[in-house]
């Protein structure tokens, strides 16, 4: 079992290496921003909720996202391992996935956290809105307010990891395919 979180802000890259790392690597993609949207589109009681923190560029509640990825665990009982994508994303959520990978008597072997400087993710997000469909990112003051939560709630994640000498800087801008590079030199550390 090798479970990996991948970390960084918003328009950072971490759904476009994570397909590329689930391909090469066979690991169950849980991301969170997905999932939400999932419960959105099918207008569950869930996606209700959730839909007014998103629009606002807001995280949502730590009890609806952990009793999701707990249901997502759950619902996978042979998976390698998993990538987490966009979770944990407060430091509540990362001491309660700690709590459900431990019951399942397992844990978190690495973090990868990509580093983008702030103009260009910006620019990426309002480049992404064109074609998305995700309102979230055609609203530059949206994008702003999704940065601002990532400063005040989501970076000292990576400080709860390092604690525990778990974390790796990978650095986020160049081609995909140099990134995706960087990131399988850290996992293959890891895994071989
Ligand atoms: P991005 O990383 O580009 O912001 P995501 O798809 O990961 O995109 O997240 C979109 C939105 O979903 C976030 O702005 C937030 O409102 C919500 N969200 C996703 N994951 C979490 C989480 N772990 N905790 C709280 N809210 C979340």
């Amino acid at each position: 079992m090798f479970n990996l979180i991948l970390f960084g802000p918003p328009g950072s890259g971490k759904g476009t290496q994570s397909q590329k790392i689930i391909d090469k690597y066979g690991l169950k993609h849980l991301s969170t921003g997905d999932l939400l949207r999932s419960e959105i589109a099918a207008e569950t009681p869930l996606g209700l909720e959730a839909k007014g923190f998103m629009d606002r560029g807001q995280l949502v509640p730590d009890e609806v996202v952990i009793g999701m990825i707990s249901s997502a665990l759950d619902a996978n009982p042979d998976a390698n391992g998993f990538l987490f994508d966009g979770f944990p994303r407060t430091e509540a959520q990362a001491e309660a996935l700690d709590k459900l990978l431990k019951l399942k008597k397992t844990a978190i072997h690495l973090m990868l956290a990509l580093d983008v400087a702030e103009p260009e993710l910006i620019s990426r997000l309002l480049n992404r809105g064109k074609t998305s469909g995700r309102s979230d990112d055609t609203n530059e003051d949206v994008i702003k307010a999704r940065i601002t939560e990532y400063h005040k709630k989501t970076s000292a994640v990576a400080d709860y990891y390092m604690k525990f000498d778990k974390v790796k800087h990978i650095p986020g801008e160049g081609t995909v395919e140099n990134i995706f590079d960087s990131i399988s030199a850290e996992i293959d550390k890891k895994v071989k």
